[in-house]
């Protein structure tokens, strides 16, 4: 048994919701983290003798390697592996693993990669680009003895272990996000990352506990330590008491009541104590999550981030497996529309090709309709795979980060085209699917007028509109402070599109992470949004909060916002609101 050591608490952004209980498991970046078990006093011997094999294994290896790289290339080129081996000779170093395997009684490559981490974590922060430097040469000597370990016989197959644990990691891309063990997998905590990164929008859609921006924390938590992850707050309880986990065990219990509590709401309208009637739907990332969209009681999918699905790491899935999938989801949702989000690549998302050279700013480089655009071919076996599954029930079009008319009409031009060529194959699609686009770009919102006139609808992208209104990287967590949702810009904005599309006859609807803000809704109802759509875990609770909303006071309130001058200002005003329609859902 570890040592219990004091209880201590490390505070990071709540990424998503949830309270998960565990021993810890801890992942830096560069390379997986190997299995990690806990060894008896007498199997101590044992594991320094596997770390003593595996480091003459890879000497040997470097040495080889030398020799061959010398006769092949010269003395010069093979000093880089003499640089390795002398890694492997630093009495430091060995000292310090053959220490942790007595200290931590964990396995020999575990306590030989947590030394390894911690070393590399410090010299990827020196400021000596010498030292930074060597950071690669030493990380790639770790891979080997980590290889190295694996022939034994007691080796384990998998790179994260087969009990529950939290897993707490340098940075977790969408992708490793997406492909999450949930068996194992109660929560995570990320250093990187912050609660608009895509990262942490799975982790919502996918339910899973996640806290990020736990900064410099990766080399001071030590794996298998109990754990509370707090999704709430964002607070990573490390050791906790046996009071503190009571009251979370508690606060667990509570939570799950009051959901109960809130799905008796399912088969209820979202309408305003006056009345006024929105739409509500839900964001999906997965077809899997179409049951949750049914048990939550959402009105359709506003948005099916078809990226996830496109881009999973295999070939690009052919025009008919895109059509069954899409006829899963109309099916699914059939009497209510579901809204497919074209292909939405790049920023922080999967990229869907290797550049040549790495973009300097993501965010602002090929990404969503852009790349559609480029790839010509890749779109329109997308919209006809789209326009084929509408006629098994009511689809929409959406198309991501729209700047301006010309994209919008060359967009509308290939569904034409896709239509036409639909239509002389006497394939079945709805002709009259809506079409709708993103407002998620300043220059699209103050467009909003000629833009409506070509669409259906509207969708606001709140994440992206944010950043790209007030300039902040949406996962950057330095500037993370900066990022504000009711920015007067960005308020305003919002509400010229949605005036927009009021005049030309069109709705609006909001499918960012603002949509889903407990403390936000109150101006949303205000600003006159007529579909909402959020994660399937926060739907019942907003449906609530709208249900408890007078629409003419909100409309009144907006009045106030539309001239405040400030962020908090305008918080406060909603916030103030939300406090007193439904205090309840805010704990
Ligand atoms: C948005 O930008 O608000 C949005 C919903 O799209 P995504 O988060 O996928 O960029
Ligand atoms: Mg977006």
């Amino acid at each position: 048994m570890l040592p219990k050591e004091q209880e201590t608490i490390i505070q990071g952004s709540p990424g998503s919701p949830g309270i998960a209980f565990g021993p810890v498991h801890v992942e830096a970046r560069g390379f997986s983290a190997p299995d990690v078990y806990e060894i008896d006093e007498d199997q101590i011997p044992l594991e320094e003798e596997r770390f003593r094999l595996s480091l003459e294994k890879t000497k040997q290896e470097l040495d080889e390697l030398r020799n061959h790289i010398e006769k092949l290339s010269g003395e010069e080129e093979g000093k880089i592996f003499g640089a390795h081996l002398m890694i492997l000779e630093d009495r430091t170093l060995l000292t310090r693993v053959n220490q942790a395997i007595v200290k931590r009684k964990q396995n020999a490559e575990y306590a030989f990669y947590a030394v390894m981490q911690n070393f590399l974590e410090a010299m990827r922060r020196t400021n000596d680009p010498y030292l930074k430097e060597r950071a690669t040469d030493v990380d790639d000597v770790c891979q080997r003895v980590l290889r190295n370990f694996q022939h034994d016989d007691e080796r384990h197959d998998t790179n994260r272990p087969e009990h529950q644990h939290i897993l707490v990691a340098y940075d977790l891309s969408p992708s490793d996000t997406a492909s999450i063990d949930r068996k194992h997998v109660q929560g995570f905590a990320t250093e990187q990352g912050s609660v608009n990164s895509h990262t942490a929008i799975l982790a919502r859609s996918l339910g899973i506990p996640a806290i990020v921006g736990i900064e410099g924390s990766v080399i001071d938590i030590q794996t298998l330590s109990d754990c509370i992850l707090d999704g709430y707050t964002g607070k990573l309880i490390l050791n906790p008491s046996a009071h503190t986990v009571r009251k979370y065990q508690e606060r667990a219990e509570h939570k799950k009541l009051a959901r109960k509590e809130l799905e008796k709401l399912r088969e209820e309208k979202t309408t305003t104590t006056d009345g006024h009637r929105i739409t509500l739907s839900a964001n999906i990332e997965f077809t899997n999550e179409l049951t949750m969209v049914k048990e939550s009681g959402a009105e359709g999918v506003g948005l099916f981030r078809t990226e996830f699905y496109l881009l999973d790491g295999r070939e690009m899935p052919s025009e008919t497996d895109q059509a069954s999938v899409y006829t899963e989801v109309a099916e699914s949702t059939r009497p209510n529309q579901a809204i497919i989000r074209t292909l939405d690549a790049g920023g922080d998302k999967i990229p869907i090709e290797p550049l040549s050279q790495p973009e300097p700013n993501p965010f602002l480089g090929w990404r969503g309709i852009r790349v559609s655009l480029t790839r010509k071919t890749l779109f329109k076996e997308q919209l006809r795979a789209i326009l084929r599954a509408s006629a098994h029930g009511k689809l929409g079009i959406m198309f991501p980060m729209i700047s301006g008319l010309r994209e919008v009409r060359a967009a509308k031009e290939i569904v034409k085209e896709s239509m036409d060529e639909l239509h002389k194959e006497d394939i079945p699609f709805d002709p009259d699917i809506e079409i709708g686009v993103m407002i998620e770009i300043p220059s699209a919102a103050m467009m909003a007028g000629e833009i409506a006139r070509e669409v259906d609808f509207f969708s606001i992208g709140t994440n992206d509109l944010i950043q790209y209104t007030v300039a902040v990287d949406r996962v950057n967590h330095y500037v993370a402070h900066l990022y504000k949702p009711t920015h007067p810009a960005v308020i305003r904005l919002m509400n010229i599109a949605t005036r927009a599309a009021k005049e030309h006859g069109i709705w609006t609807g909001v499918c960012g992470e603002m949509a889903a803000d407990l403390m936000i809704t109150p101006l949303l109802v205000g600003l006159g949004i007529d579909e909402l759509s959020v994660g399937t875990h926060k739907l019942p609770s907003i449906k609530k909060a709208v249900r408890s909303l007078s629409q003419s006071e909100c409309s009144e309130m907006m009045k106030e916002i539309l001239s405040a001058p400030s962020s908090p200002d305008i918080s406060a005003l909603s916030e103030n609101m939300a406090k007193l329609k439904y205090p309840e859902l805010l704990d």
